[in-house]
């Protein structure tokens, strides 16, 4: 069969991927991954809501009142009292006049894109943005433009030399995924406000990790109500699983009159939906998970630079040390196994060709001796491995 040499071609370019069983641990920042107990320095689950007592709890109340399922999409029968408390509690941390819940974060940014923009219309996209967005814009069938990564002046440049399009949106990601770096969401604005341009901000690493009170990069900078579109996920820091977007009363009424993500996939189970409701009011109540979080971030970032590894990111969760080739991620990957680290190498084509990396996440789990450990491996794998970060 075709895609037999397809794959074979996948495995000679050191391209070629496999599923690992993860069980996440309720013990700090632990995981048993194919049966081994390690530290999990790859999860999304920054606050650790995923296993919180009382985030499970309200799964577990939702399921049992409601049922397993939500039997219909939301304009049928999946609608529930719950969903539009979610809604309702979203759009408050947000601070948004409303939001709409999909069922990821995936098809929350086809939702968006598939129905803003269209035939005619122009997006302006990063070209680090995450594979939900390049696909949306694929969909969207509006002309696409790529700029360079977090580059002002190129994208100035690509909103003089691309006029005469019924309506302009500037799509980002807010937090990077691979790089871990922040969008440069001062400047964005300004430029969306002078060429009139929409502008949609992807907050998935960003809810409930950036801001003082987690509502994400706009808060961060300061900027709360400057961006149109506010695309978030309850699938990371939230701890469940979702996405939403959220803005104006409006916008939210056409996506639900309009989107097609929304209006034909049977709507999230209630127990989903409680915990993402449990977990935003713990996100609200528990500042110190994410002041945690953030000052054992600096301190890896800062420690990884000082050994000598190109590192990218210090401002947010995720760290991502350079390795060039696949192979040489993957056997850093390897290496740090061996010290019960779980942090796999990531590789084209979900990062750009020469960049394989190994991409750390931390989570308000890890405490500072794992910090320590892992500072430690790295030290003594950069003896070993010479070629790795130079
Ligand atoms: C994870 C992610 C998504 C998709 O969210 P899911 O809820 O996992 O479908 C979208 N955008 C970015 C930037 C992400 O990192």
């Amino acid at each position: 069969m075709i895609w037999d040499q397809e794959l074979a071609a996948l495995k000679e370019k050191g391209l070629y991927r496999q599923l690992q069983s993860v069980e996440t641990l309720k013990e700090d920042g632990q995981a048993l991954v194919n049966g081994r107990k390690m530290l999990m320095f790859a999860s999304n689950n920054y606050l650790g809501l995923a296993q919180d007592q009382r985030v499970m709890e309200a799964s577990v109340q939702a399921t049992a009142r409601f049922g397993a399922g939500s039997t219909g999409s939301r304009l049928t029968t999946g609608h529930s009292i719950i969903h539009g408390n979610l809604e309702r509690k979203l759009a408050q941390f947000k601070q948004t006049e409303a939001a709409i819940v999909m069922n990821t974060g995936y098809m929350a940014n086809m939702a968006v894109l598939t129905t803003i923009v269209g035939k005619g219309d122009l997006i302006l996209s990063d070209e680090r943005n995450h594979a939900s967005i390049i696909d949306g814009c694929r969909l969207s069938r509006a002309e696409t433009v790529i700029y360079s990564h977090a580059d002002l002046a190129d994208l100035e440049m690509k909103l003089q030399s691309n006029r005469g399009f019924k309506k302009t949106l500037i799509v980002t990601d807010g937090v990077f995924s691979m790089d871990g770096d922040i969008a440069s969401l001062p400047g964005i604005i300004d430029l969306a406000e002078r060429y009139g341009s929409l502008l949609m901000v992807d907050d998935a690493h960003a809810t409930g990790v950036l801001g003082k009170d987690g509502r994400g990069t706009s808060e961060h900078f300061g900027l709360k109500g400057k961006v149109d579109i506010e695309m978030g996920t309850l699938s990371k820091a939230i701890g469940a699983e979702g996405g939403f977007i959220a803005g104006s009363k409006s916008l939210i009424d056409y996506l639900l009159n309009e989107a097609r993500p929304f209006i034909f996939s049977t709507a999230l189970s209630p127990g989903v939906v409680a915990s993402a409701l449990a977990a935003v009011d713990i996100i609200l109540t528990e500042p110190e998970r994410r002041v945690r979080l953030q000052n054992m971030s600096r301190r890896l970032y800062d420690e990884l630079t000082s050994l000598g590894y190109t590192v990218t990111g210090g401002d947010t969760p995720i760290i991502g040390i350079i390795c060039g080739e696949p192979e040489q991620a993957t056997l850093l990957s390897q290496e740090l196994h061996t010290y019960g680290i779980y942090a796999p190498a990531i590789r084209p084509p979900t990062v750009p060709i020469g960049t394989s990396r190994i991409r750390l996440t931390l989570m308000a789990e890890h405490r500072e001796p794992h910090i320590d450990h892992v500072i430690s491996a790295f030290k003594a794998i950069r003896s070993t491995i010479k070629r790795i970060g130079t």
